[in-house]
């Protein structure tokens, strides 16, 4: 048995997170870091990630890196165990919704619209894993994460660029499970219903944001009561990065709430129609 008070989840490891200076990405960095490990930042945002890494000290840093520059992920990635000596989680989670409509019509999307997506979404995730993969094959052991999203689960609920884009991370994270199992490397998706607040609804006021978040918790959302916050999806991570998930590989966990499973549409069908 463990004392819940002093059990860090990933002491003695070290991590990536990709996005890390916002977001989802920002409170997985503050729980890992929580939880014993030493947690690289890597991020565009060199203001908001160096204030992170400020404020948490010696056992966190921040790096520059753009994950759609392949030097700029070697870089990371060479950097970080230059520095630690070892690469134990590799969270790629850096991501956006792309310009236009949340829902982007197919006739409204311009191709360089879905190649941006594309580009960060996808390509940044795959050359994390790739140069991660580098590391952790010869260390023989080593867990790779992915931000996917509930579009992986239920249609209609994001631009086709954007479910294009975290369909196929779930794609290469099933691959990547397939092929890198012998060297003992575990690799997982969380894949999150809407989280408000984070810099992906940067646009709305606050007031939006509490509007739309009783919206969808009152009238949108399976799971009633409550919303998803960035700090659910960070335990999440936490807990697919630790050893408690030793032998969890090839999942994709979605955390949507039961949203997924069920079809408000027949169940009010039959509620109404039983009396
Ligand atoms: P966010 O905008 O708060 O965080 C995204 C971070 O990624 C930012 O810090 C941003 O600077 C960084 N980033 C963007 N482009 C980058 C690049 N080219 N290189 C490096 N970093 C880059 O958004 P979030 O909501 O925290 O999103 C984090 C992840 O969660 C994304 O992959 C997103 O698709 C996914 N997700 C979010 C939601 C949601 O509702 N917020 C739902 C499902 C999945």
């Amino acid at each position: 048995m463990y004392d819940v008070y002093t059990f860090f989840m990933l002491d003695g490891k070290v991590a990536i997170v990709t996005g890390g200076a916002n977001g989802i990405g920002a409170s997985t960095v503050f729980l890992f870091h929580e939880h014993g490990a030493k947690v690289v930042i890597a991020d565009i945002e060199d203001n908001l990630g160096q204030k992170i890494a400020d404020k948490l000290g010696e056992n966190v840093s921040y790096v520059h890196c753009d994950v759609t520059n392949e030097d700029d992920i070697c870089n990371l990635i060479d950097t970080t165990v230059a520095k630690h000596g070892q690469l134990d989680i590799m969270y790629n989670n850096a991501g956006i919704t792309g310009s236009g409509s949340p829902l982007g019509r197919i006739l409204d999307t311009k191709k360089s619209d879905l190649e941006r997506v594309i580009s960060v979404n996808l390509v940044g995730s795959f050359l994390g894993a790739k140069h991660a993969a580098r590391v952790m094959v010869p260390q023989r052991k080593g867990c790779i994460l992915f931000t996917s999203s509930a579009a992986t689960a239920t249609a209609g609920i994001s631009s086709h660029a954007y479910a294009a884009s975290k369909c196929a991370i779930v794609g290469v994270a099933k691959g990547l499970a397939a092929e890198l199992g012998q060297y003992g490397i575990r690799v997982n998706c969380v894949s999150p219903f809407a989280v408000l607040g984070t810099g992906m609804s940067a646009e709305l006021s606050e007031a939006d944001v509490s509007k739309a978040e009783f919206a969808l918790s009152n009238h949108v959302s399976n799971l009633k009561g409550q919303i998803l916050k960035a700090e659910d999806v960070a335990r999440a991570a936490l807990y697919l990065a630790s050893d408690e998930a030793n032998y969890i590989s090839g999942l994709n966990l979605l955390l949507d709430g039961g949203y997924s499973v069920v079809n408000p549409n027949m169940m009010n069908f039959l509620s109404a129609s039983m009396g």
